[in-house]
């Protein structure tokens, strides 16, 4: 069976390679963490699809990188029309398919993918660029070049939206692309290559691969044809991908992991603090920039644990398709069971476990209970490590220095919170944490002109805006002297 159906919906299960639907001889079988029920049996690929593929999109390169901006624009935006026309199936089928909540696929997910579409379409037309810089006459000017085949490979927790945020760029930029999504998240990408077909955009410009990390992804990452290797993933398989770029020299960005402070400063809006805390239980606590680690000024700590808690209570787990859901299943079994075992580890070397810290027996399958670990040991893995699930720390501290400390002392440095009701202290705190990406008095709010990337273990380069062309295209100066020309003579 090549077409399955999902939640009303034909999605193709094989690779999309050069405008073409490819199958491979081996499958691997697909399920739904909603209720682990059969989706479907996948195209396995390895290496030779990784081939057929990278050889594609090098054919295709050519002619894409010749197209005017305004044409890869105009292809663009009709990828992001035909998105919005489908933003109930892709909810749909990425719900199905990760488990991630339809309310917020449907809200922000979904709109967020056409929007990437058209914030890099309008971006290469209209703003990409730098004034010329003189040097005793002579002209530097500036120029974003397309680069070649682009190697993107991407995670589980949002997959079209992720993906998107790499292919929307990548295509402006004049790249042609080779997607591997996330094995237990294959749909949404497939369903989007056919988007892509019917935008127009040439074949062989955008290809998929499935199949998994260790098969298709390692061929794709070694691939000596690529021109860049964008991945968001953890940090074992980041250095994996450095490790086989390292042979072709292939310029890799890196999205990483993290394990964020959400910082409580004495002097915060205590219902605020507590609402943007709750959030970082957001899509079962599967956001690498969600601030784990809560760090509450001592002096209103209990008043904060008091609130947060009883708030926590109030969120409702369930089945993620129905819009009154908070928070839903894991996206696997083997992650469930990943984050299972952080909680059992954190409750056997005495960790004080005062909310959740079990599954939900009565959901059952792959949903975790909101855990709150309260005052854990230093050290202890549950506040090093990245739990990847609805699991926060809760620490106090006495002093910014304290607070400092503790912030930046992990080897991670994606994003932080900070709630604060004075304008001085947020900004001392700010200017002192290592992080790519930080919020005041807010979360997950981000314009796509901003940079984005991590510090430290957290990741490689920035992408957003400018930044992202800076990656995907070569990056050029043409210096050009006032004489020489015959008309200067
Ligand atoms: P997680 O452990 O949370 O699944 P990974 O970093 O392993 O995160 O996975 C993110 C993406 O990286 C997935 O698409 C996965 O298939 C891919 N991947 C995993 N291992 C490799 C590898 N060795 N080379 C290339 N891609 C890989």
């Amino acid at each position: 069976m090549t077409s399955i159906d999902v939640a009303g919906t034909p999605v193709d299960t094989r690779h999309y390679i050069g405008g073409s639907r490819v199958a491979s001889i081996e499958t691997y079988t697909n399920t739904s963490p909603i209720d682990g029920s059969f989706l479907g049996e996948i195209s396995r690929g390895g290496a030779h699809e990784v081939d057929l593929a990278v050889a594609a999109a090098k054919a295709a390169f050519p002619g894409w990188a010749a197209t005017l901006p305004a044409e890869r624009a105009a292809v663009m935006n009709r990828i992001a029309d035909l998105v919005e026309e489908n933003i109930e199936a892709l909810s749909n089928i990425e719900t199905l398919d990760n488990g991630g909540l339809i309310r917020s696929n449907r809200r922000g997910v979904m709109p967020r993918v056409g929007h990437n579409f058209r914030f890099f379409a309008d971006w290469l037309v209209n703003h990409l660029g730098h004034p010329d810089f003189e040097t005793r006459g002579h002209t530097n000017h500036i120029s974003w070049d397309p680069s070649g085949v682009a190697a993107l490979i991407t995670p589980w927790n949002a997959p079209l939206m992720l993906a998107t945020w790499k292919i929307a760029p990548a295509l402006a930029a004049g790249d042609t692309v080779v997607l591997k999504p996330a094995e237990w998240t294959p749909l949404t990408a497939s369903f989007f290559s056919d988007l892509t077909k019917r935008a127009g955009l040439p074949d062989g410009v955008f290809n998929v691969v499935q199949g998994f990390g260790a098969e298709a992804g390692a061929a794709l990452v070694a691939h000596p044809d690529l021109s860049r290797i964008s991945f968001t993933g953890s940090v074992p398989t980041a250095k994996s991908i450095a490790r086989a770029a390292a042979d072709n020299l292939t310029p890799c960005s890196f999205e990483l992991g993290g394990k964020s402070p959400c910082i409580v400063l004495e002097d915060a809006d205590l219902d605020l603090a507590v609402t943007l805390a709750i959030e970082q239980y957001d899509n079962a606590g599967q956001v690498c920039l969600s601030g784990t680690r809560i760090l509450v000024h001592e002096s209103i700590a209990d008043a904060f644990t008091a609130a947060f808690t009883a708030k926590a209570a109030t969120l409702v787990q369930g089945d993620p398709r129905d819009a009154a859901t908070d928070i839903g299943p894991q996206v696997h079994l083997k992650h469930f069971d990943r984050i299972k075992g952080f909680v059992d580890r954190a409750a056997a070397s005495g960790q004080n476990i005062v909310m959740g810290g079990t599954p939900n027996e009565e959901l059952g399958g792959a949903y975790f209970r909101p855990t709150l670990v309260l005052e854990p040991t230093p050290g202890n893995e549950i506040v090093t490590a990245e739990v990847f699930g609805p699991v926060l720390t809760l620490q106090t501290f006495s002093t910014d220095a304290e607070l400092i400390a503790l912030a930046n002392g992990t080897e991670f440095g994606l994003a932080a919170v900070v709630v604060s009701g004075n304008r001085e202290h947020a900004d001392r705190i700010t200017s002192q944490l290592v992080a790519g990406t930080i919020w005041v008095n807010c979360f997950f709010v981000r314009d796509l002109r901003a940079p984005f990337g991590g510090s430290k273990k957290s990741g490689t380069g920035r992408e957003g805006g400018t930044w992202s062309f800076d990656f995907y295209a070569d990056v050029k100066n043409t210096v050009v002297a006032p004489t020489g020309w015959a008309d200067s003579k």
